[in-house]
């Protein structure tokens, strides 16, 4: 692509808004232009404005560029900027990203518009055709912009893991994770609070991971998505890990494959990504592993440069019908990777 396009990303103080720099760093398609945060950061240079948490040195031309307030004049003020990357909180999203979609092509991570009825919940592999929503969504509100969303980090991993057993009639999932510490944002969880210590509560979390993967598997019908028919249980604990959430996931299918079948079904798994060779797409999104101790985070958060999910411990079920263990990185694959992958899609397919 001969003209990058120029980026904003909104958040870009925070733990998921430096993974964003970090792996903007030589994009063949993005630029970064403006970096936003909030009226504490806004107006000092971004070194000064954030602790800087990444493995890998904070660029120069990053650290020297001035942090912008995320409001859309303060903004366009900063810089021309073609597209928006927000990875504002929750609360605080909804209304500033209305704002930039009436303008920009916005990739959100947060959670305020993802399950409204004409926003996309993206995941390239899974639901590439639901980027069409988008027609909807501007239609209906009038914008040259839009919103697209992306699940929460610990749906992306497990939805991704789901969506080749479909085949086999998925029914029900039951799902308990352990996730990292970088998924409750910087500073995030108190030192006190987790050393030592698992804590069994996740704010929202069960019912993002309940509800959000039956829209992601969901069919796209023109003017909406329905839903995916098959159950969800999920239990969501904090844990003494830096990034990548490992969960341990039970599923009951209408058919009986055999364990090498689901192997294979795992392993053979690709989508648009991999097929219009994106920028961001792993080769495998699925990898698994056949060490009896294995996905652990330290040692397969990694793999796929962050992009892949990594399964183990594939076997039977007594109850349901089989289970495995799957891990994700949750600021690559499940919040700032899987975001350009998004924006990567719509490029692509001529909608951004
Ligand atoms: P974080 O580390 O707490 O960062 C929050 C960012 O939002 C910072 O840049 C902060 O700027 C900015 N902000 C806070 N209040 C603001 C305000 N009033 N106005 C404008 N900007 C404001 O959180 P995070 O972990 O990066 O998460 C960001 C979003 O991604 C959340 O919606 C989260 O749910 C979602 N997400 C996170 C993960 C993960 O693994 N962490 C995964 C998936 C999705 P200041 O530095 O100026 O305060």
């Amino acid at each position: 692509m001969s003209n990058k396009r120029k980026v904003a990303i909104l958040g870009a103080t925070g733990a998921v808004g430096q993974r964003y720099i970090q792996l903007l760093q030589g994009h063949p398609w993005f630029k970064i232009e403006v970096l936003a945060a909030s009226e504490r950061s806004a107006g000092k240079k971004y070194k000064d404005a954030c602790n800087w948490i990444m493995e890998s040195n904070l660029p120069k031309e990053i650290a020297e560029m001035p942090v912008a307030n995320a409001d859309v004049a303060s903004v366009e003020k900063a810089g021309d900027v073609d597209l928006v990357f927000s990875s504002l909180p929750g609360d605080l999203a909804g209304q500033v990203e209305n704002e930039f979609a009436s303008m920009y092509p916005v990739f959100s991570k947060a959670s305020a518009h993802r399950m409204e009825k004409d926003v996309p919940l993206i995941i390239p592999e899974i639901n590439a055709d639901h980027a069409e929503l988008i027609k909807v969504q501007q239609q209906l509100r009038g914008w040259k912009g839009f919103i697209s969303t992306d699940p929460n980090c610990s749906t992306i991993q497990m939805a991704i893991t789901l969506k080749p057993l479909m085949q086999y009639g998925l029914r029900q999932v039951v799902v308990n994770t352990m996730q990292a510490l970088s998924g409750a944002g910087y500073p995030g969880v108190a030192s006190l609070d987790i050393i030592d210590n698992v804590i069994p509560f996740i704010s929202g979390e069960e019912d993002k991971m309940e509800t959000e993967a039956l829209k992601i598997l969901g069919t796209y019908k023109g003017k909406g998505v329905k839903n995916a028919d098959f159950q969800i249980s999920a239990s969501c604990n904090r844990v003494q890990v830096k990034d990548g959430h490992l969960e341990s996931i039970f599923v009951k299918l209408d058919q009986d494959p055999s364990l090498e079948q689901i192997e294979a079904a795992f392993e053979d798994f690709k989508g648009a990504p991999q097929l219009l060779k994106l920028p961001s797409a792993p080769a495998n999104p699925i990898i698994v592993r056949h060490e009896k101790n294995r996905p652990q985070p330290r040692f397969d958060r990694d793999a796929g440069c962050g992009m892949s999910v990594v399964v183990g411990r594939i076997r039977k079920d007594p109850i349901m019908t089989f289970k495995y263990m799957c891990l994700g990185h949750n600021t690559v694959r499940g919040a700032a990777g899987g975001g350009i992958l998004s924006a990567e899609l719509y490029v692509a397919k001529g909608l951004a």
